[in-house]
């Protein structure tokens, strides 16, 4: 379980971002984090990832608190999977065992070697490992990011907007890839993501962030019209068919 205590930070001391963030994830679920821009997601991911130091509040998982722990305790437990990599020229296989790189000092194992090996399997990318990841698609070269995430063995994924440069068959790829880590292997996901649609479809818990806290979270039901009213401030009408959810949205008071 991630459980996130009363987070509060600022990038400067009279403007805290976060003013106090609640929000618990159990293992192997996959929660998706949704609010305006501006609102502070990606600054709650950078905290989880150690990226920033919050000012208060603790982040928990399985019991054990992550702002205690050294770098490479933290690596095993939390990894990244950033929008867009600067990949530089290296191969697929190359870029995977990067993911590796906080177990091994000078030379990888045989061991470190082995997992990179199942990851690439796992994810379907052995007949691209000796490719140049810049030479991949868009939708592969976010597969080599999980990818290079997973070859650290986390046991928490965080994705920023995972597929804001993806076509929406990349998109589902992707969406499916990372449902499939979660539900599959036990690891939680957590993920940023801004099509409500998408959202519903990802996502098993959903947290909803205004003014620096998590304004409301729980199961699909949180989806209603007058939740995206407030959070977004646009008009939503919720649409059931076949037992699935859809949201419209518009700005106006018609249609
Ligand atoms: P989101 O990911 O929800 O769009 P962010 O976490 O990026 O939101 O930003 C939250 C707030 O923090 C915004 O007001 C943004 O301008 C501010 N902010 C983000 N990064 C920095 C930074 N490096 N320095 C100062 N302010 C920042």
């Amino acid at each position: 379980m991630l459980e996130i205590r009363n987070l509060v930070f600022g990038y400067d001391r009279q403007n805290p971002v976060l003013k106090g963030v609640d929000l618990e994830l159990e293992e192997g679920k996959v929660g998706i984090l949704m609010g305006r821009n501006g609102a502070g997601k990606t600054t709650l991911f950078k905290i989880i990832t150690g990226v920033l130091k919050p000012d208060a509040g603790k982040i928990l998982f399985d019991g054990r608190d992550l702002l205690q722990m050294s770098r490479r305790e933290r690596a095993g437990i939390v990894a990244y999977v950033p929008q867009q990599i600067d990949f530089g020229a290296l191969t697929v296989y190359q870029t995977v065992l990067a993911g590796r790189v906080s177990y091994y000092n000078i030379r990888p194992s045989k061991a470190d070697l082995e997992v990179v090996e199942n990851v690439l399997a796992e994810m379907d990318l052995q007949d691209v490992s000796c490719r140049n990841v810049q030479e991949l698609s868009g939708g592969e070269r976010q597969k080599v990011a999980i990818a290079r995430a997973l070859a650290q063995q986390p046991r928490v994924l965080v994705f920023d907007e995972p597929t804001g440069n993806l076509d929406i068959a990349n998109e589902l790829l992707i969406i499916n890839e990372a449902k499939k880590i979660a539900h599959k292997r036990g690891i939680t996901v957590f993920s940023s993501i801004h099509d409500l649609n998408q959202a519903m479809y990802f996502g098993d818990r959903f947290f909803f962030m205004k003014d620096g806290r998590i304004r409301c979270s729980g199961g699909p039901e949180v989806f209603e019209e007058n939740i995206v009213r407030d959070i977004y401030g646009v008009f939503a009408k919720i649409v059931e068919n076949d037992g699935e959810k859809f949201i419209h949205y518009y700005k106006g008071d018609k249609q």
